[in-house]
């Protein structure tokens, strides 16, 4: 837990520190207040889910670069168990396990997504683009794109344009269990 708070800690200062901004340049950036990032670069805070994938958004990283450092060169057999990855920041409803991490030479975050029931979260659009697909495996879920919330029960599949307002929410009495991959197509 300490060890990811201070790599997200690290990494945001070392973003903001190449991007050349204020604290102030990266509160408009990322729609994170000034007093909520300075927090987080001093390590005393713990950010939800929704605050880090505004910060993934506003910088344009990958969500997985801001939970764990990337590999320098990762081996191209790689197994990785969920159980040990999954985490659940805050109050936030929704629990992450990078599964593959982003890498530039595959352009894509490969993810299980777990939403508790009652979670729902608007997206602001990520940067141009970028293409999520869900794959429920168990429970069920909708999925807010263009203008509609579309059902997905276990074993169905959606894939939508992350460059639009999107949404997630989790209606039902089960935790929804998902996989996802996001390809960002203009990243390096
Ligand atoms: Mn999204």
């Amino acid at each position: 837990m300490q060890e990811r708070k201070d790599h997200l800690s690290r990494t945001l200062k070392s973003l903001r520190k190449d991007r050349g901004w204020s604290l102030d340049a990266a509160a408009a950036a990322t729609g994170v207040s000034k007093a909520m990032l300075g927090q987080i670069e001093r390590g005393e805070s713990s950010p939800t889910t929704a605050v880090l994938w505004k910060l993934a958004t506003g910088f344009r990283v990958s969500v997985s670069s801001l939970m764990e450092p990337l590999p320098e060169i990762s081996s191209d057999t790689l197994i990785r168990d969920a159980d040990n990855l999954r985490q659940l920041p805050g109050d936030s409803g929704m629990a992450v396990a990078p599964l593959f991490p982003f890498e530039p030479r595959f352009g894509f975050d490969y993810m299980e997504l777990t939403f508790l029931p009652g979670y729902e979260r608007r997206s602001e659009p990520h940067e141009p683009g970028v293409i999520e697909h869900i794959t429920v495996i168990s429970g069920q879920m909708e999925i807010l794109t263009e203008n509609l919330w579309r059902l997905l029960k276990a074993g169905q599949s959606i894939r939508f344009r992350g460059d639009k307002p999107h949404g997630y929410r989790n209606k039902g009495s089960e935790k929804a269990v998902t996989l996802s991959v996001i390809h960002y197509p203009h990243r390096s």
